[in-house]
């Protein structure tokens, strides 16, 4: 313990891992998000591995008891401007080639020990754009994913879309498939800044949009709206998420924007043809809008960006990705970690359809787990849900946390990002704006001690 408070500085590299001092943490705590979402850094594999650990983790019949499916539709039919996932214009032969060959790595895929070891608890077909798929081949897929994997009788299934060409026929098609959850992208509901965005359905059609897939009852129906968007006010921004409660939708996630580094936003930015977005600052004032609307009409919240209406929304798919989980990464663009590594399935569409017309799983990349990344996924999924139980997870991973991380948790709580009670970790609201900075930075402090050796005592 130091002289000045309940720990003393274990050594000079801590003051990396310090808030800025003040009086105002919502705004002034750090100079920058560090991350989009916290993660453990892995050891990288060479290419020539891949394939052999593949095999490897496929011919074990165990894993863990949390597993998912991710399958990537690289498909959109614009680009917007904010969006960093962006890979492939549609093209309706070109996508016809993809979902077959998608079908074809399903059952490359199926039948392994490991994939039947035991039940998915959730699948995931995101993108890209899976809707922009015609309405038989986004049946066809769901419908593979249940005649191929052993899903549990509650396997979250979910399909993501948004609004522009997503039809009546589509959505039956895919709900007779078997989906039961449809995560749209809105962003906003203000025509204007759509269209700005490249967004190409106005406020009315989205409305129309998201009352029939509600009205049909059958599956649940969450949005995606983001805050910091050019031309956007906090007048907009509440518009935006009174119209969401007004739809009485099953869940809603709240994103700040991301501004990708040369990006197209960006550019339209720095020629003048859309406005500045909300600085950082700005962005706090949002989160804390957003926040207390949220809160003052009775949302549940699922994580700090994540709220739902009834307890039907779940979520499960992000919870998972974000915690001790594996996942089975399907189609050109997916990852995912699995076993004691991640993979990542070939992005160039062109690789992708060749390796699985040479009936070889497409891998591009991998990572190993890096020492103690189970720790590491505990706490990143502990402070996506706002707290971080330390002594909870120095039990479960017979370590002393405190004893590392206490200095700097010391320096968080006096700025007022969190408040640490018997031994767990709280966020504030201003800490709840800086989650993933201090997610990273928790992982980032505990992988820096375990490499550096200086955890001899700490780490049994
Ligand atoms: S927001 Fe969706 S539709 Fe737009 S570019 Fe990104 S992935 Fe494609």
């Amino acid at each position: 313990m130091g002289a000045n408070g309940r720990y003393a500085m274990n050594c000079t590299d801590d003051r990396r891992f310090l808030a800025n001092k003040t009086d105002d943490p919502l705004h002034e705590a750090f100079d920058s998000k560090i991350a989009i979402h916290a993660m453990p850094r892995g050891e990288s594999i060479r290419p020539e591995a891949l394939p052999g650990l593949w095999a490897d983790v496929m011919a074990a019949a165990d894993g863990l008891p949390i597993r998912s499916i991710y399958i990537h539709i690289p498909f959109c039919e614009d680009h917007c401007l904010f969006c960093g996932f962006y890979k492939n214009a549609y093209r309706s032969d070109l996508a016809e080639q993809y979902v077959e060959a998608l079908v074809q790595e399903m059952e490359l895929t199926a039948g392994a020990p490991f994939l039947n070891a035991r039940p998915f608890q959730a699948v995931y077909f995101g993108g890209g754009t899976p809707t922009a798929l015609p309405a038989k081949s986004l049946a066809r897929l769901v419908s593979t994913v249940h005649r191929l994997f052993p899903l549990s009788n509650d396997c979250e299934i979910t399909v993501e879309g948004r609004i522009y060409n997503c039809d009546k026929e589509k959505i039956e098609a895919a709900l007779r498939a078997g989906t039961n959850r449809f995560s749209m992208g809105v962003q906003t509901f203000d025509t204007r800044i759509r269209k700005s965005l490249g967004r190409r359905a106005p406020r009315e059609k989205v409305i129309e949009s998201l009352t029939y897939l509600r009205d049909l009852g059958s599956a649940v129906a969450i949005i995606d709206l983001i805050y910091g968007l050019p031309d956007q006010s906090p007048e907009i921004w509440e518009e935006d998420i009174k119209t969401f409660f007004g739809l009485r939708l099953d869940g809603c996630d709240l994103y700040q924007l991301n501004v990708f580094k040369g990006g197209l936003l960006e550019k339209a930015v720095s020629k003048g043809s859309l406005p500045a977005p909300a600085t950082l600052k700005e962005q706090a004032d949002y989160y804390v809008q957003g926040v207390a609307l949220m809160e003052a009409a009775h949302y549940h919240r699922l994580s700090v960006t994540h709220w739902a209406r009834f307890s039907r929304e779940r979520n499960l798919y992000n919870l998972f990705s974000r915690g001790r989980s594996d996942c089975v990464p399907l189609g050109s663009g997916a990852g995912g970690w699995l076993g004691n590594y991640f993979f990542f399935v070939e992005g160039s569409l062109k690789k992708y359809l060749n390796a699985i017309k040479a009936r070889r799983k497409p891998l591009a990349f991998g990572l190993k787990r890096s020492q103690r990344d189970f720790l590491f996924r505990d706490i990143s999924y502990q402070m996506e849900l706002g707290y971080c139980d330390l002594n909870e997870l120095a039990e479960r991973h017979k370590m002393n946390l405190l004893t590392i991380l206490g200095p700097i948790i010391a320096q968080w709580e006096k700025v007022g990002l969190v408040n640490l009670t018997d031994g767990c970790l709280y966020l504030t609201r201003p800490g709840e704006f800086w989650a993933v900075n201090l997610a990273q930075m928790l992982i980032d402090r505990l992988q820096e001690d375990s490499l550096s050796g200086s955890h001899r005592g700490r780490w049994s």
